[in-house]
């Protein structure tokens, strides 16, 4: 087994004028490359923190981050940050974050353009992860133009066109009904089983949660199993 994600003693404190909020405490976890992982607890205990800072998205206040192998120095730059990110790394989030005056296509293409990647190459390989995730007729349409659960699907198309080796996903389905939260979940899992990616889901669904490899728990802060 290889370990992807490693976490250490990772303690996260947000400090306003008023109050200051330990919104993580002391974390440790090992992820495995290729490991479905979902994570629960309450709102407000800490998953999205969690979330970020595995994701490069936030920096702890202390403690240690490992991704595929290498120790994320605090001191790397925005850029290079920024870099590893976008190789490694792909994000889906519960309200999409898709820019609503882009069609599919161009939304799609969109990290791959920020890596240099030139323009046939990019279109080539956009088509290609549409068509994965079942949206091949909606190309040319814009996000107002789709349904909840499409949008849903183009985001995913976005996190996965790079090949990131980690994929994390915050309450992806959190907005949709039950029929495309389930097709939504089962997308996943075939990404999963079709290259081996590594992927962390931030979900309420007990039922999703009994199907992944293994659910984190978090109360207050902390991991509680
Ligand atoms: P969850 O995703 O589990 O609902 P979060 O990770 O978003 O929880 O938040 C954990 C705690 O940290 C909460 O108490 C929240 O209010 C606080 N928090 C999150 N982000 C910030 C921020 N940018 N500034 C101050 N407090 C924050
Ligand atoms: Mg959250």
């Amino acid at each position: 087994m290889e370990t992807i994600i490693k976490l250490t003693e990772v303690n996260k404190i947000y400090r306003t004028e008023e109050i200051e909020t330990q919104a993580l405490e002391n974390v440790n976890i090992d992820v495995e490359k290729g490991e479905f992982l979902s994570i629960m607890g309450p709102s407000g205990c800490g998953k999205s923190t969690l979330l970020n800072i595995m994701g490069l998205l936030d920096e702890p206040t202390s403690g240690e981050i490992e991704l595929c192998g290498t120790k994320i120095d605090p001191r790397l730059s925005d850029n290079r940050l920024a870099e590893f990110r976008n190789r490694t790394l792909g994000f889906v989030f519960q309200s999409f974050h898709l820019i609503s005056s882009l069609n599919v296509l161009d939304n799609v293409q969109l990290p791959l353009m920020y890596r240099g990647v030139g323009y046939g190459e990019r279109m080539r390989r956009a088509k290609e992860v549409i068509e994965r995730v079942g949206l091949s007729h909606r190309m040319k349409h814009t996000p107002v133009q789709l349904s909840g659960g499409q949008c849903q699907r183009v985001a995913i198309a976005r996190a996965i066109v790079g090949n990131p080796e980690i994929i994390l996903a915050d309450e992806p389905s959190g907005s949709l009904d039950s029929q495309n939260r389930t097709e939504l979940h089962r997308l996943f899992f075939d990404l999963r089983d079709t290259f081996g990616q590594t992927i962390l889901i931030v979900t309420h669904d007990e039922e999703l949660a009994s199907i992944s490899d293994r659910v984190v728990r978090m109360s207050d802060g902390k991991i509680i199993v």
